[in-house]
């Protein structure tokens, strides 16, 4: 009897699921695994690295994944800790032959992964791909530094992938798992303070992948927003204004792959415009972060960016703080700031703007900014995070040099009556 464990890290789901697929293709049962790794509860700049937005949502996005597991007949069993040390205990208690994992793209999740290899074989997949590096027109590592030239070759010579189906079942071995590590952990166990959930939040979803398919079947086909996502995707309040996926993508509850495929059915069978393929513009925009991360490794996380600019980074923490706590002369910077701290959430338009005023009107070190999001964004994503704050910091993909958001001009024209500013700032 072949023994497998699955690995889930952020492919939290069953649909369209490379790992898990290849897993079962190999072994007759699986051990499906979570860990917690000590690395999240470093800080960088004095700024932890999980905050209680995004714990809330994983935890909420595992327990869905283990009643699916159930549903299978099989299971999660969540543990807190070194991997390597962890998954070592478990092949032994279970005569583990082979770990199943998705590639990672980030220094320190690589390094982990690479940790496990030293205790037993591995087969690493990539996952959370639109299009997969196989299937891109050029080599991984020659991504094009601009986007438009990405985004023209791989929509002028690839297509993207079938969904792989859900599996039937998915065995497990005979043994009982112990039901300390089939117990998640409360999210008291990592926080004291618990937020109860803002009114206000254009975010109010949970984790997890039935929520995904909640989310997706409301934006895409009963309200039909995604008629209109274009015009509608820079605004600032409610959960209508742009499709809100991305905290579901970050964590791998929906695959990019089965979102492209809804859009293309609501194409065929509803109308096909500037807002279908919009969305599948952005999942591109994604998609290149990924890859400028491939190209790039750890240079994302540098002063210098990709560019290797030698830039000042001024670490002035009071100043810091005036921008972090809402606290600057800009009251619409402010609003933004209040919102994500409130709520884990910020939109794109309002990103972009707190992230220039940073850099641009504060003058600071465009990472602690990043280290910010990092912490209370529950769609953080390494690769999106860093490389749009590279961007807006000009030490990454923009073309522009000098691009400046100038945030009461945009005030005025994305917020005319002060709606969302009065929101935030009550
Ligand atoms: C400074 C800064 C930091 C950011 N940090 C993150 C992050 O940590 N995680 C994250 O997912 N997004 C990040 N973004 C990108 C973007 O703001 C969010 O993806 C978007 O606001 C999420 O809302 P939505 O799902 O409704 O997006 P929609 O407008 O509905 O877009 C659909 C999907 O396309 C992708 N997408 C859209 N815009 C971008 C973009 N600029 N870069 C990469 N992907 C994009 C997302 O997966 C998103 O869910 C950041 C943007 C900026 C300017």
């Amino acid at each position: 009897m072949k023994i497998g464990i699955v690995w889930f890290k952020t492919n939290l789901r069953l649909n369209d699921n490379p790992v898990l697929a290849e897993a079962l293709r190999q072994c007759d049962v699986v051990i499906p695994i979570y860990i917690i790794p000590n690395r999240w509860f470093f800080k960088q700049f004095g700024i932890p690295k999980i905050g209680v937005f995004r714990m809330r949502f994983i935890l909420e996005s595992l327990a869905d994944l283990q009643q699916e597991l159930q549903k299978k007949g099989n299971n999660l069993l969540v543990f807190k800790g070194e991997a390597h040390e962890i998954i070592s205990e478990l092949i032994e208690k279970y005569q583990v032959e082979k770990v199943f994992v998705q590639k990672e793209l980030t220094a320190e999740e690589q390094f982990e992964n690479r940790q496990v290899t030293k205790v037993i074989p591995t087969v690493e997949l990539w996952d959370n791909f639109l299009i997969e590096p196989q299937a891109l027109p050029f080599p991984a590592r020659k991504t094009p530094d601009i986007f438009t030239a990405f985004r023209k070759q791989v929509e002028r010579n690839t297509s993207v992938r079938k969904l792989i189906p859900t599996p039937e079942k998915i065995p497990a071995p005979e043994l009982e798992f112990p039901a300390e590590s089939t117990t998640l952990p409360p999210l008291t166990d990592f926080f004291d303070d618990i937020p109860p959930l803002d009114k206000r939040s254009a975010f109010p979803f949970s984790g997890g992948s039935t929520s995904a398919h909640q989310r997706l079947q409301d934006y895409i086909w009963d309200k039909q927003f995604l008629r209109s996502y274009k015009n509608t995707r820079n605004q600032l309040l409610g959960t209508h204004y742009s499709s809100k996926f991305s905290a579901w993508l970050a964590q791998g509850c929906i695959s990019p792959v089965e979102i492209y495929h809804q859009v293309e059915r609501f194409e065929k069978e509803v109308i096909e415009n500037d807002s279908t393929y919009w969305l599948i513009f952005e999942l591109l925009w994604r998609d290149f972060f990924r890859y400028v991360t491939l190209k790039y490794g750890s240079k994302i996380f540098h002063l210098g960016g990709i560019k290797n600019l030698k830039i000042k980074g001024r670490q002035n923490f009071l100043e810091f703080r005036f921008w972090a706590d809402g606290q600057t002369k800009d009251r619409f910077i402010n609003a933004n700031m209040k919102e994500l701290a409130k709520t884990g959430f910020m939109s794109n338009r309002g990103r972009q703007n707190v992230a220039s005023y940073l850099v641009k009107i504060s003058r600071l070190d465009w990472r602690m900014g990043a280290a910010w999001f990092e912490y209370l964004l529950t769609d953080y994503d390494p690769c999106s995070n860093y490389g749009n704050w590279m961007y807006v910091a000009g030490v990454g993909n923009d073309p522009l040099e000098n691009r400046f958001f100038h945030s009461r001009k945009q005030a005025q024209y994305y917020d005319p009556n002060g709606e969302y500013t009065n929101l935030w700032l009550k």
